[in-house]
């Protein structure tokens, strides 16, 4: 087991073990920094949920999301990057030493790449609580879509991930609706058009969900009500997925790195990559709202591994392998 004696001051940790927080562990380990990678509650981070990612640079055919972060993984893991699996929950410094309080131990070290990410918002709507997780309610259709073989199942959303979701499920599912509050989707042409010709998937528009209905143990059907005529509508089905966006993975170091008012990490002024805390770094969705993309969270990662390692250059500070305190 991992104990604070063996994570010493000079390394660099990751946290997060998405795109971004990979990509970083590439760079940080190819300069030679050590990077230990907590790899968090999700590891391999949001691509893990999702099916084939057909806009990652050098990938014409497309590439499963959770191969591509496997295939990250192991690259990092070639480089010297080391990995443990534990969540943070809380972040604090004293002076320039950084405390981060996962759920096994604790951690120091003078410089953090913050690489946590996003995880799937939902709705609040009456019932999605009680039937979330195995009982109807799901964030993600590439775990939970093969349940619903031959039934009907509801996607609420209008972006990308809606999108996604509501064509994934058609492999299963016999009938896919998608409800969008607004007349016209967020997601991009391509998946419009796919979704549109897909004879499996009826779009409901200008309708929102207002409660989902069951007997008790599953979800039996939803209660939608158009927003243009205020007619209420009983839906049934056997599931729904939210895809209505996310939300950044930062309240373990409020009070410590600033958000904004959505939770998102405020960057410096002069420089993206970096935390207005020195020996703090940003990457990928934790501390972009605009741009959430596989290849800029890796890019982003990227970034904060190089503005890491001219800092640490910088501030005259000497990471030391994992292994050489194992040894003391
Ligand atoms: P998103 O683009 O922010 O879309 C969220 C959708 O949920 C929007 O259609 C929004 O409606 C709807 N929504 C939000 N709050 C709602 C509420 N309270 N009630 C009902 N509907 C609500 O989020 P996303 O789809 O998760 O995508 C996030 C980012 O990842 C985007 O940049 C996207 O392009 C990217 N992404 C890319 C791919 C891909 O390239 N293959 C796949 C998935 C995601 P409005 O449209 O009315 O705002």
């Amino acid at each position: 087991m991992l104990t604070t004696k063996i994570i010493e001051k000079k390394m660099l940790i990751i946290i997060g073990s998405g795109c971004a927080g990979l990509t970083a562990a590439i760079y940080a380990a190819r300069a030679a920094l050590y990077p230990l990678v907590i790899d968090g509650n999700q590891p391999g981070g949001q691509l893990t949920t999702t099916t084939d990612i057909e806009n990652f640079p050098g990938f014409p055919d497309g590439i499963g999301g959770y191969e591509l972060v496997d295939r990250m993984r192991k690259q990092a893991e070639r480089f010297g990057a080391a990995f443990v699996s534990d969540h943070i929950r809380a972040m604090r410094n004293e002076g320039e030493v950084f405390y981060l309080d996962g759920t096994r131990t604790t951690y120091e070290s003078k410089a953090v790449i913050i690489a946590t990410g996003a995880s799937p918002r939902l709705l609040g709507a009456s019932g999605e609580a009680e039937y979330f997780g195995g009982k109807g309610v799901s964030t993600c259709a590439t775990c939970d879509g093969a349940f619903y073989r031959g039934k009907d199942v509801a996607v609420i959303g209008g972006g990308d991930s809606a999108v996604e979701e509501a064509i994934f499920l058609t492999r299963f599912c016999q009938k896919v609706y998608l409800i969008h509050r607004r007349d016209s989707l967020r997601a991009s042409a391509s998946m419009t058009r796919r979704i549109v010709e897909n004879p499996k998937v009826q779009i409901i528009w200008n309708s929102v969900l207002e409660e989902v209905l069951g007997n008790g143990l599953r979800v039996t059907g939803l209660r939608i009500c158009n927003v243009k005529t205020n007619i209420e509508q009983i839906l049934s089905c056997s599931g729904v997925f939210i895809a209505v966006g996310h939300k950044p993975n930062s309240s373990f170091a409020i009070g410590v790195i600033p958000i904004d008012s959505h939770g998102y990490f405020i960057p410096r002024a002069d420089d993206a990559s970096c935390s207005p805390m020195d020996g703090v770094f940003l990457a990928g969705d934790c501390s972009n709202s605009l741009y959430q993309q596989a290849i800029i969270a890796a890019g982003t990662g990227a970034r904060a591994a190089i503005a890491a390692e001219r800092w640490l250059v910088g501030a005259a500070e000497k990471c030391v392998p994992i292994r050489e305190y194992l040894q003391n």
